[in-house]
């Protein structure tokens, strides 16, 4: 740890079980696992100077960080055509294999897509490499927070925000770039029943030119009220229209969608209003490799009535079984269970994850 005083500081020294640090496992009942913040050890910072560039970073103590009032995260919006926060975050997982190696999934992409975001929002933002190397060293000190094999996995989440004061609307001077974890089991847990989604026609969750296509965290207050909404009347999640027609799917509040009809898999197109899933690109690759044929296009809403089955995909969620879908009052629903291509994808994708399938194709980052 260097000196530079950080934007982000520490000001919440406890550490739950710091005594057993050396332990190979933190004190956790792995099989309990859900998807909620289990706090770990450290977390890592750096800001970035005025010419963009971020200081090297440090390791400090899981914690809470303290902001100046006239922070940009707590201020301006950052985009030319909608009002939203300084803020991107990242999601991504580290596995632990059965042979005890530590297993980052294509976190080059996560890198990347911080970067064409903090474009878009008009931030500064590390680099690819700075930014593998926050998350490995997060991963590292928190390594007895990476469940066992097939118990789940060390949940990341790079955030950049800006931290620099600033009274008049403009981009903020300094940003931060955090990384943190916490050990989860998946989003949509597997092995209870499928998800029941639920097409929402009123409010859509991006608008053409606005900032859909990145991990902006503006995205996702306007739709908390519609998801509470859906969840209160028994869906898992709710399925967002176009803005502009309101006729064609888009994705779920934080996870795409993919409609399988024999040999055909069908997600809608990436064109802005859309985040780019790093594990839909990885499934789409699969699917290709198997030999299937993987349509990217606009999908109208009235196809949900002819898939054979429908499935979910995000970092968080994984591959989830989508069992029904209930548009204008009417349920459709979809095959679930084993034998189906949604499990087909989900066993090679994890598979490869984990280190138990042969990593062909350079995705898999070995961190320890
Ligand atoms: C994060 C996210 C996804 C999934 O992306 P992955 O890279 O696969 O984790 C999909 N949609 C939205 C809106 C998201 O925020």
């Amino acid at each position: 740890m260097h000196g530079t005083k950080a934007a982000a500081s520490v000001v919440d020294e406890h550490v739950s079980g710091a005594e057993r640090e050396d332990e190979e496992y933190a004190d956790v009942d792995w099989d309990k696992l859900g998807f909620s913040l289990i706090r770990t050890d450290y977390m890592f910072a750096t800001r970035s100077c005025k010419d963009g560039n971020f200081e090297q970073g440090y390791l400090s103590r899981y914690g809470n960080i303290e902001l100046n009032p006239a922070a940009g995260i707590l201020n301006y919006g950052q985009a030319k055509l909608q009002i939203s926060s300084a803020g991107l975050i990242e999601g991504m997982k580290a596995y632990r294999g059965e042979d005890g190696r530590i297993l980052l999934f294509r976190p080059e992409l996560n890198a990347m897509r911080m970067k064409i975001g903090a474009e878009r929002m008009c931030m500064h933002s590390p680099s690819v490499h700075q930014f593998i190397e926050g998350v490995k060293q997060t991963v590292l000190a928190n390594r007895r927070w990476v469940p066992p094999p097939g118990k789940g996995s060390l949940y990341l989440r790079p955030l950049l925000f800006g931290t620099g004061a600033s009274l008049g609307v403009a981009a903020a001077p300094e940003y931060t770039f955090l990384v943190f974890g916490s050990p989860v089991q998946n989003y949509f847990k597997e092995g209870t029943a499928a998800l029941n989604l639920y097409v929402e026609k009123v409010i859509p969750r991006a608008y053409l030119g606005g900032t859909g296509g990145v991990k902006a965290i503006s995205n996702y207050g306007p739709v908390l009220e519609v998801m509470r909404r859906a969840k209160s009347r028994g869906f898992s999640d709710v399925l967002y229209l176009d803005a502009d027609t309101g006729k064609n799917i888009e994705e779920v509040s934080a996870a795409n969608i993919f409609l399988v009809k024999g040999s055909t898999i069908v997600t809608p197109a990436t064109s802005g209003t859309i985040l780019g899933g790093i594990t839909r690109k990885s499934v789409i690759e699969i699917a290709l490799d198997l030999g299937y044929k993987v349509e990217e296009r606009r999908v109208p809403v009235e196809e949900l009535k002819e898939a054979e089955e429908v499935f979910c995909t995000g970092t968080a969620a994984g591959v989830a079984s989508v069992g029904s879908i209930t548009y204008q009052n009417t349920r459709t629903e979809y095959k679930v269970g084993d034998g189906i291509v949604t499990q087909q994808l989900r066993s090679i994708l994890v598979g490869i994850q984990t280190g138990s399938i042969q990593d062909t194709k350079n995705w898999v980052f070995q961190i320890a």
